[in-house]
């Protein structure tokens, strides 16, 4: 069965087909600058048969469809395709950033999950209308084949409400769907799935706490296999510090700047996503710049590490904490995957909470099998790299045997 994953921005198309028997990629790619006078095309191929080749070229993409159609192009390509017709693709799996209250599963889409997808729009501005974008482009082009939306907010429909509310007059909640939501799911579900076939034992029979750490980043606590809190709120900008956001921050702050400069909201909001966080304090989002700079003896950067790593610790605590007995702590995503320093200052002084990390496997988890605790730590811990297609590809295709 080969699923087609589909990932749309407001500029740009990311897909990867896979075929699920064996679950391997096939060929992946990313359209971008979708709507400005030159797009560009990269494409990758996965399958041996046609050489694992890497294309890019640019040409102007007008609008989503012609991107899409770009991506088919692509993959049934004469000679060097990995499909020989679009009709090989049984069903169509689209990631969609905010199902609200509304989904706490995938869902196949019909009229009533896209006018559920539409009535969130105001939750999620910018994502949601281009992953309905993604989804009718699809649903023209790929017409014999079932789509199903498979939601960033829906692993996390399990939080308690005395953790999802915000203490803000009632009605912001009733009539505008004010309270957390969380975000990474799809990520965080597939590292939890992973980490219980490590430690030997089905999903719903462990605790679990994942640090998706990437340029957007978040902690999830699961307790038999759901997710019991995540440190993303309403919208992707609370929580953790990440690259360029400033996660959770005194409301009293936003006031303040905005008197104090004479700010509209808007000029806020675009400070507080692209202007703060990491890039705030140093000037740089990138971990691997960050890290350079700070050997070189930059006081900035090395406090940008040091505050990263104190809030994720903030939320490690609370969660371990909350959960009473965790079996496994899980790093993920860019940063997770690849910084041991990070990982080892964030596991640093926690061998009383039963958790010590080996500073050998810490820097070669590849070696072993991605578990970076020392032999005997009753909590173990894990790097695992995470691979949202994958899981949203899995989910496509319970939805489309029916066993979602
Ligand atoms: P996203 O998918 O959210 O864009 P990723 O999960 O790819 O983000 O993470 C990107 C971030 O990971 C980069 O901004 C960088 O800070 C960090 N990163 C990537 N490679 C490394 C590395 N080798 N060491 C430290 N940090 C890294």
């Amino acid at each position: 069965m080969k699923i087609l994953v589909i990932n749309c921005g407001s500029s740009s198309l990311k897909y990867q087909l896979l075929e699920m028997d064996g679950e391997h990629a096939l060929a992946s790619g990313l359209v971008e600058r979708i709507g400005e006078s030159e797009g560009k095309v990269s494409h990758q191929n996965h399958s041996d048969a046609t050489g694992g080749q890497f294309i890019v070229y640019e040409k102007p993409i007008s609008d989503h469809r012609s991107a899409m159609n770009e991506a088919v192009g692509r993959l049934t390509a004469p000679g060097t395709g990995v499909i020989a017709s679009h009709s090989e693709i049984a069903a169509v799996g689209h990631r969609v950033v905010h199902g609200g209250e509304y989904f706490q599963k995938p869902a196949r889409v019909d009229q009533n999950v896209l006018k559920a997808i539409q009535q969130t729009i105001p939750l999620a501005p910018l994502h949601n209308p281009a992953n309905l974008m993604g989804i009718k482009v699809a649903q023209e082009l790929f017409p014999h084949a079932p789509q199903v939306a498979v939601f960033d907010t829906a692993f996390h429909q399990t939080i308690p409400a005395f953790a999802y509310h915000y203490a803000l007059p009632w009605s912001y909640y009733e009539q505008m769907g004010v309270r957390r939501y969380g975000f990474h799911g799809t990520s965080h579900q597939y590292v939890a799935r992973e980490a219980a076939a490590r430690l030997g034992r089905p999903l719903s029979d462990v605790n679990l706490i994942t640090a998706h750490l990437g340029s957007g980043a978040s902690i999830c606590a699961i307790e038999k296999g759901v997710s019991v809190d995540t440190s993303m709120g309403m919208t992707p900008l609370g929580g953790l510090i990440m690259g360029t956001r400033g996660g959770n921050l005194d409301p009293g702050v936003i006031m303040y700047i905005a008197e104090q400069k004479g700010m509209s909201l808007p000029e806020i909001n675009a400070v507080l996503q692209k202007e703060s966080g990491l890039k705030g304090i140093c000037g740089m989002n990138d971990l691997r710049d960050i890290h350079a700079a700070a050997d070189k003896g930059d006081a900035r950067s090395r406090l940008a590490l040091d505050m990263f790593v104190y809030r994720c610790r903030q939320y490690i605590g609370a969660y371990f904490f909350q959960l009473g007995r965790v079996d496994s702590l899980v790093f993920t995503a860019g940063i997770g995957e690849n910084d041991p320093a990070i990982r080892e200052s964030c596991c640093r002084g926690m061998a009383s909470l039963g958790l010590t990390v080996d500073p050998l496997r810490n820097r070669n988890p590849e070696k072993y099998r991605g578990e970076i605790t020392a032999a005997g730590s009753p909590v173990r811990a894990y790097v695992i790299p995470t691979n949202e297609e994958l899981e949203i590809a899995r989910q496509t295709a319970d939805v489309v045997k029916g066993k979602s």
